[in-house]
């Protein structure tokens, strides 16, 4: 299959050019997109903007400013190929930077091409992806800002056993996390996408602690008086680290965000935003309990580590020890017990945090 067709890229590696191609191919096929270069990273790859619609109220929508993290570009792609936006066009203008770090992308990298988290730059802007974001959004002063990121594996929904397959957050502005006007906005476009995610997600959505991060986006757009929503693509289950669960998602969440911005004051309550379970640091990739070292029985739990490595274009799997003893009270996305796995070392602490092959 061609790499134009979205259905096709790679849910984990989302370089550069494969990006570039899909989205050409997109805007070739739907005159209502237009796409303007509205600048560079600092390996001067373009950063792209769309535009749609002519509505008087303007959003604007950012993806991937994590290079490793494509769901929410592939989440874009989908919405726009799927034209669910057709039904807000007489309302909204509604603008679209994807892939704001595509050096990031192309070498699989949360960083860009510095090796600066560009969701740490937003005081001292010493990225060209920080400085053109900013640009863009006061350019625009939209009523609404969506921030699209994948989150870790490890985060379980409050004390449930259950993953955080999405996430979500309305971001402080001030360490006091003081629940402005702006900030309620933002909650109640939390709710209200909530209320309106498939079935299978129910139980299985997170929200962010608001701890006030003075260097990431979110809060500075609070800063400018936007309403700002943090949305986190997870794994829904052990075949999922494609996030393609969460993909198919994001249509809900935008035509749910769209329509609760229409009339903010009809949206569901921030109260409803408050009950949505904390996250947790909860989740294990894999432990393997009991485990057998070199033949002989023991009662240590190992925790795993799923990591995707890319090496020549490929991405390698493999899973890295992080965790030795008492795993009782961590939740997995896949368990093994003795008798099902092997782990053949002779010392296990010069392999915390390193490569361990399993066989099973
Ligand atoms: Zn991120």
């Amino acid at each position: 299959m061609s790499k134009t067709s979205i259905s096709s890229l790679n849910p984990i590696f989302l370089p550069f050019e494969d990006f570039h191609q899909a989205l050409k191919a997109l805007v070739h096929a739907d005159n209502e997109i237009l796409l303007n270069e509205v600048g560079a990273s600092e390996l001067q790859r373009p950063i792209f903007e769309l535009t749609i619609g002519k509505g008087a109220k303007k959003v604007f929508i950012w993806s991937q400013m994590h290079g490793n993290e494509a769901s929410g570009t592939r989440g874009l792609l989908l919405w726009l190929q799927r034209r669910e936006y057709a039904q807000f066009t007489n309302v909204y203008t509604i603008v679209i930077l994807p892939m704001l770090n595509p050096d990031g992308a192309t070498a699989f990298t949360r960083r860009n091409a510095h090796g600066i988290d560009i969701n740490r730059d937003a005081r001292k802007r010493q990225t060209a992806e920080m400085r053109l974001l900013q640009s863009r959004i006061l350019f625009h002063k939209p009523e609404l800002a969506l921030n699209l990121h994948d989150q870790r594996s490890i985060f379980g929904v409050g004390d449930s056993k259950e993953p955080a397959a999405l996430s979500f957050l309305a971001p402080s502005r001030s360490p006091e996390k003081e629940v402005t006007k702006d900030r309620i906005a933002a909650m109640r476009v939390i709710a209200a996408i909530v209320a309106q995610l498939p079935n299978h997600f129910h139980s299985k959505v997170g929200r962010y602690n608001d701890d006030f991060y003075p260097t990431a986006i979110g809060e500075w757009v609070q800063q400018q008086g936007i309403p700002c929503v943090l949305v986190e693509a997870g794994v829904l289950d052990a075949s999922d680290y494609g996030r393609n669960a969460a993909v198919s998602a994001h249509p809900y969440i935008f035509n749910a965000a769209l329509e609760a911005l229409q009339n903010i004051e009809s949206a569901p309550n921030e109260s409803e935003y408050f009950a949505i379970p904390e996250n947790k640091e909860s989740f294990v990739d894999l432990i393997i309990t009991n485990a057998v070292l070199n033949g002989k029985p023991t009662t240590i739990d190992l925790g795993f580590t799923k990591t995707f490595q890319l090496d020549n274009d490929q991405i390698n799997v493999f899973w890295v020890l992080n965790e030795v003893g008492d795993l009782q009270f961590k939740t997995a996305y896949r368990c093994l017990d003795k008798g099902e796995v092997s782990v053949e070392v002779t010392e296990l602490l010069p392999l915390i945090n390193s490569r361990v092959d399993i066989i099973y």
